[in-house]
């Protein structure tokens, strides 16, 4: 039998699936064509049935499915660390986004949320997250220009709101302007010039304290229109509970499932004060969530794990850099991990209530299914698209483990990513992301930040 003949071989790897069956293949191999997976097996099977000129041999690595953020702000970016500074010298204002992330986004100019936008993707791509899901933040269209340069696959969307308190002028638009705006975003990602599947436009609400029912409605409804996702924020404060109650005489949940759109069109990051009916809910009408581990902690109770066990489409994500921390998934993944046992294991004296593996199948499948993507990625399958990450095995924190696969679940992080592909490309070699310079990136963010930080002093 003569071999076929593919573009890529990644080859001599320790392929964890994260298919249904939970498939590892101890030295396995996987095919690459036209950007798509086309086979997967032995390595011995697969050298023998296919041939290429392009090889990547990852003797030594792991081989996963590339992670996803389901909850990011690409144009927080630039905020690294400015919190942080505040929060050492005094208590922060509340709530924190109205406060101080949304007067911070009305100052970015464009060139400033592109810019952003390579700073978080290239460092998101440094450590194997190959899709992200943006929150909502002014100036999509070079979010995305900035997503297809580097070459992440995500969703951009604009922040939209048409009332609350304190909100600058330049941040809000009438009903009808953000429809309108919403529209255009979903519509010139999906056939303007340079469109690609990678990068695709999506609908956003900021949440429903600066959102009239009118406008969830219209938004909703267009967005189910064209089979897109509307991304917003719920549940995150207590304050949104009482407000909710106060105007509509409903909690949040209640509330939105009376307008008529708390539905699989829905995304919810955060949702931290879920009761046992709205959790319920989630799992029956298919909304989507995305547990947010280096914030959610500080407010509430988050019953992530409880969702994802229910049948929830629940991902986990970094909600950027606005507050503090990383964007690499692998942290945020150790902190659910953590974070799940004390809210769910731990009153109830079960030691080993969170299992190792869950935390990432959420990153992973979960984020797929809140996207509404996970017939494309998510998974080492055939017919998915070939986001793929080789983690290396040779940092100390690995040395002696049992196996690859403890060692995965346990310890591995940003830092040992080695090899990103994504839709069959090659964006980071070892170590090094090939599609932007990276130096000069962060050269130009740490300038403009020097500019930005009276704007939330
Ligand atoms: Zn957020």
């Amino acid at each position: 039998m003569t071999p076929q003949t593919a573009e890529t071989i990644i080859q001599n790897a320790y392929v964890v699936t994260f298919d249904g069956a939970g498939r590892i293949i101890a030295d396995g191999a996987i095919v690459i064509n036209g950007g798509e997976i086309v086979a997967i097996g032995d390595t011995s099977d697969i050298t023998r049935e296919w041939t290429t000129d392009n090889r990547v041999f990852a003797g030594g690595k792991i081989a996963i499915p590339g992670l996803i953020d389901a909850h990011m702000h690409s144009a927080q970016t630039m905020m690294r660390g400015l919190i942080t500074s505040l929060a050492q010298v005094g208590n922060l204002r509340v709530p924190t986004w109205r406060e101080y992330y949304v007067p911070f986004e009305a100052a970015l100019r464009a060139e400033d949320v592109e810019l952003s936008g390579e700073l978080a993707y290239t460092s998101m791509l440094r450590s194997g997250t190959t899709t992200f899901f943006e929150a909502g933040g002014p100036h999509p269209e070079r979010m995305a220009a900035a997503a297809l340069s580097t070459g992440i696959r995500g969703s951009v969307s604009l922040s939209t709101m048409d009332g609350g308190s304190r909100i600058p002028d330049s941040m809000l638009m009438t009903r009808d302007e953000a429809v309108e705006a919403n529209v255009r975003v979903v519509e010139s990602l999906a056939s303007g010039p340079g469109a690609s599947p990678r990068v695709t436009g999506g609908m956003s609400l900021r949440q429903i304290i600066t959102c009239s029912p009118g406008l969830v409605v219209d938004i909703h409804r267009e967005a189910r229109k064209r089979n897109v996702k509307v991304h917003t924020h719920l549940v995150e404060g207590t304050y949104e509970i009482d407000h909710s109650l106060e105007q509509f005489g409903l909690r949040p949940v209640d509330y939105l499932i009376d307008l008529g759109v708390f539905d699989e069109t829905l995304h919810c990051a955060h949702s931290v004060f879920l009761n046992d009916a709205d959790i319920g809910q989630f799992a029956s009408r298919g909304t989507s969530a995305c547990h947010c581990a280096k914030g959610n902690y500080a407010i509430g109770h988050p019953p992530a794990l409880e969702m994802w066990r229910r049948g929830v489409s629940i991902g986990l994500g970094t909600d950027g850099v606005g507050s503090f921390g990383t964007l690499d998934m692998f942290r945020v993944a150790m902190l659910t991990r953590i974070g799940q046992q004390l809210v769910h294991g731990t009153p109830v004296h079960n030691r080993n209530d969170v299992r190792a593996a869950e935390p990432l199948q959420m990153a992973v499948n979960g984020g797929a299914r809140a996207m509404g993507l996970e017939k494309q990625i998510g998974s080492l399958e055939v017919g998915k698209r070939a986001d793929i990450v080789l983690v290396a095995t040779d940092s100390a924190d690995a040395a002696g483990y049992s196996t690859a696969e403890a060692f995965l679940y346990d310890c591995a992080n940003g830092s040992d990513v080695h090899t990103v592909i994504v839709d069959g490309e090659v964006v980071v070699s070892d170590r090094e992301v090939l599609t932007a310079d990276v130096e000069t990136i962060a050269r130009r963010a740490a300038e403009r930040q020097k500019e930005l930080t009276a704007v939330i002093a």
